[in-house]
């Protein structure tokens, strides 16, 4: 999923962007309302209000005009808020300063489900909300592309091929990394630990006590 930062704050953009990205979303970020009118948007907007240029409300009320990209607001300013999801100034929700990385997934993935089903061609909708395209080697949330490495991605294709049924470590690391693995399976952890963080509610990696894991689709 792409989503354009703006935000002229280092400090808050740089944790941000490592944030996002470290649950698989691509982030492209600006700094100046100016730049961030000249930038693609991507599938979602997070806008920061004070910006050094422009006021943040103008390049919100911009975007809206122009498209129709889910927009939250990060704000600092309590007071602000309210004006700011109103139907005059076009966003569809907001952040307060401070937040967290997952606050802010949390409000991106509740916007985007809202806005997908409207906007996404009927046939297009997954049957589930995790989609698979194995021709392509890309994933799908609610219709919205997941970045997921190549080993998390094989690791997924492999558990997906049969939802619901445990498989052993051993299964699991003879398929995805090499026919003969005889060392520890520590990496299988790291690797689903990413999925369930990039995948958030969509689909469960069950842990299965003395096993290995299964993957639950919602
Ligand atoms: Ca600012």
């Amino acid at each position: 999923m792409r989503v354009l930062l703006v935000e002229d704050d280092d400090a808050v953009a740089e944790s941000l962007t490592r944030g996002l990205s470290r649950y698989g979303f691509d982030v492209q970020w600006v700094r100046t309302g100016g730049e961030a009118l000249l930038a693609e948007v991507g599938d979602v907007v997070l806008l920061d209000l004070g910006l050094p240029d422009v006021d943040g409300l103008d390049v919100c009320r911009e975007l809206r005009a122009r498209s129709d990209v889910p927009i939250i607001v990060i704000s600092a300013r309590a007071d602000e808020t309210d004006r700011v999801v109103g139907l005059e100034i076009g966003a569809d929700d907001y952040v307060s300063k401070p937040f967290g990385v997952r606050e802010v997934i949390a409000r991106m993935r509740a916007v985007l489900r809202r806005v997908r089903p409207a906007t996404a061609p009927a046939e297009e909708a997954p049957p589930g909300r995790l989609a698979i395209d194995r021709r392509a080697r890309r994933v799908h949330v609610d219709g919205v592309e997941v970045a997921l490495t190549p080993k998390e991605y094989d690791l997924l294709a492999f558990l997906a091929e049969a939802p619901g049924a445990a498989f052993t470590r051993e299964q699991i690391m003879e398929a995805v990394w090499d026919a003969n693995w005889f060392g520890p399976t520590k990496t299988l952890d790291v690797h689903v630990g990413a999925l369930r963080r990039k995948l958030g509610d969509a689909v469960a990696v069950e842990t299965v006590r003395g096993v290995g894991f299964r993957l639950v689709l919602r």
